[in-house]
């Protein structure tokens, strides 16, 4: 680890001179290499998660593809240094922002979106010019494996290297004086990195997770609410850090809203127990240990008064937890207190939309808030009240997607952001260039300083004052 760490920083110098052709073809190069092996990633993400085929294809490799294509096809223009006008205390100068690349790189990534959380950031690492450490989680091992393979064969480890391995892998690389680090996991580990990165000062994206609420108001479709928020929440089990963690529904559309959610689950994984317990469409839970978290938080809620209104079985030995709706959860319910990350949906009922958003304010920032509304003055109040890392209006989880929006969370949640040009942005270093012209006004404030530059000087600042 320590060699390649090394041999890494000879390509980082190398690299600042590198072209758009050169990242491009790194990046293509990613990308063959990934496409070659899709056939094991499919075979992985089944023995990891029993992820269906489908998505795999609509949450890894798709999304791989789309952070690809968007990259190479803009990755000119982002490259070029962006020139900015004279301020009036440097009037006379020329300034442009050029981006470099920051160095020696470091990705860490979880395990609940593996191919796509690491090659995605990996991506926009490559197009800023920088060779990268991977260290994937030990939690979706097989993942982890196919992608060893792909860096392997596509890389040389001075330019690009994966290290799997759990704790003390990710401690030795932490240890290191990277230049940035990339990661993606959960607050307490982001802070973690943060300490370790604050040793060496090494500038730090970290893209957290959190309880995404989402809101249901009266004048909603509460059919495309029902058909989407249902498909967010359960896609991967509910494994995915933008889920609607749990939902505000409006108290006088709750029972025809939760009514809708059944029948959606109904007709995705089956109307009976046995159906759902066996539908191939379903992924289910990581591990026996967070099988055990989640299920355990759904029976205090139980235990405490919740109300089972779909789903509600779990299969410890197969890790499998049903699709989950539960109700009338009381606020002290662990399940109220902690990220859920897995398939169960507290529905609360609400009558005072201020008494939500007092409720999410009361709350770390989350990742990402979902409003459904019709109500243009409802939504405003929402967007306007409340803070998160990202927002969809009758929407839920589609904004990671979008290429031209920044991804990231805020504070609790999240520091800085990836995807597209923001992610570009992560892996670089805007330095500030300033270059002189005929027109040299610095010159009023060399010594000594007489009387006339004096004057100057008081007449600049009450201008300035103005
Ligand atoms: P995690 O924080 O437990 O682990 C993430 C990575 O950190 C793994 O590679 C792991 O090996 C490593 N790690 C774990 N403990 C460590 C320690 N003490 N020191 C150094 N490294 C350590 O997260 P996870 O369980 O893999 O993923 C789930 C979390 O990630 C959830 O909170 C979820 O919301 C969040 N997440 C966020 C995003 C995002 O884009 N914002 C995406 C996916 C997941």
């Amino acid at each position: 680890m320590q060699q390649v760490f090394e041999s890494q920083q000879a390509t980082a110098l190398a690299w600042r001179r590198s072209t758009v052709q050169e990242r491009i073809e790194r990046i293509k190069r990613l990308r063959d290499g990934m496409l070659e092996q899709r056939d094991a990633l499919y075979e992985a993400f089944m023995q990891d998660f029993h992820k269906p085929r489908m998505e795999v294809d609509g949450t890894e490799i798709i999304p791989t593809l789309d952070e690809a294509k968007h990259t190479i096809s803009h990755l000119r223009k982002w490259m070029k240094p962006t020139r900015v006008s004279p301020t009036q205390l440097t009037l006379g100068n020329t300034g442009s922002i050029q981006y470099q690349p920051r160095g020696r790189c470091l990705i860490i990534a979880p395990w609940n979106y593996p191919l796509y959380l690491m090659f995605g950031p990996l991506i926009s690492a490559l197009a800023a010019g920088n060779p990268v450490i991977l260290k994937p989680s030990e939690l979706a091992p097989r993942v982890s494996a196919v992608m060893a393979r792909i860096i392997a064969k596509v890389f040389r480890p001075e330019e690009v290297a994966l290290f799997e391995g759990a704790l003390q892998t990710s401690q030795e690389l932490l240890a290191k004086p990277f230049d940035h680090i990339f990661f993606t996991g959960s607050p307490a580990v982001g802070k973690i990195v943060m300490a370790a990165a604050a040793r060496h000062l090494a500038s730090v994206t970290l893209e957290l997770g959190g309880k995404s609420p989402t809101i249901v108001d009266e004048t909603a479709d509460l059919t495309k609410a029902a058909q989407t928020i249902m498909w967010g929440k359960f896609l991967n089990s509910g494994q995915t850090c933008v889920a609607p963690d749990h939902l505000y529904v409006h108290e006088s559309v709750k029972d025809r809203f939760v009514a809708e959610c059944k029948a959606v689950l109904a007709e995705r994984y089956g109307s009976t127990a046995e159906q759902q317990r066996s539908s191939q469409d379903f992924t289910h839970v990581i591990n026996q240990r967070h099988t055990q978290r989640v299920s355990g938080l759904l029976a205090d809620a139980v235990q405490r008064g919740a109300r089972v209104l779909a789903g509600g079985e779990v299969d410890q030995a197969q890790c499998y937890i049903a699709p989950t709706l539960i109700d009338q959860v009381p606020a002290q319910a662990s399940i109220m207190g902690e990220e859920i990350f897995g398939p169960v949906l507290p529905i609360m009922g609400f009558t005072s939309i201020d008494q939500v958003i007092a409720e999410i304010n009361s709350q770390p920032k989350p990742l990402a808030l979902y409003v459904w509304s019709r109500d243009e003055p409802t939504i405003d109040k929402v967007l306007t009240n409340t803070s998160s890392g990202g927002v969809c209006v009758n929407h839920c989880m589609v904004h990671v997607a979008h290429g031209n929006l920044p991804f990231g969370g805020v504070n609790n949640s999240g520091i800085g952001n990836a995807h597209g040009i923001f992610g570009f942005k992560a892996f670089s270093h805007e330095r500030g260039v300033l270059r002189s012209t005929w027109l040299n006004t610095i010159k009023m404030f060399f010594p000594p300083y007489t009387e006339g530059r004096q004057k100057v000087v008081t007449f600049l600042s009450g201008w300035l004052a103005r």
